[in-house]
């Protein structure tokens, strides 16, 4: 955010996409005591009680603490068979792409 505020940028929202959710992303327990340091947000218990990480929740987190309004459009993409999942299909799986739009000035 400041990067982009010091580009130029007035008004940043952001969309939180669909992502694997924190009941279905499990990591090994180092990875996920990694992650939550650095963002505590990001810890989540899996539905079968292992340990995960909410990726969204993480994201969600560091953009609101910088003042960044948050779009919610998360469906976790696990749970969803009309998207692309690498862990619940494999290497088969399709790929999802992100983007950034910069509108004009208003
Ligand atoms: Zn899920």
């Amino acid at each position: 955010m400041e990067r982009m505020t010091a580009l130029g940028a007035r008004r940043v929202t952001a969309w939180v996409g669909p992502h694997i959710c924190g009941r279905c992303y499990e990591v090994p327990a180092q990875l996920q005591d990694e992650v939550a340091a650095a963002v505590p947000e990001s810890r989540s218990t899996t539905s079968w009680g292992t340990p995960g990480l909410d990726i969204g929740a993480g994201v969600r987190a560091q953009l609101t603490a910088v003042g960044v309004p948050v779009v919610d459009a998360a469906r976790c993409t696990r749970e969803s068979p009309d998207l692309y999942s690498y862990r619940r299909d494999g290497a088969a799986a399709g790929r999802s792409a992100g983007l950034v739009r910069l509108r004009g000035a208003a």
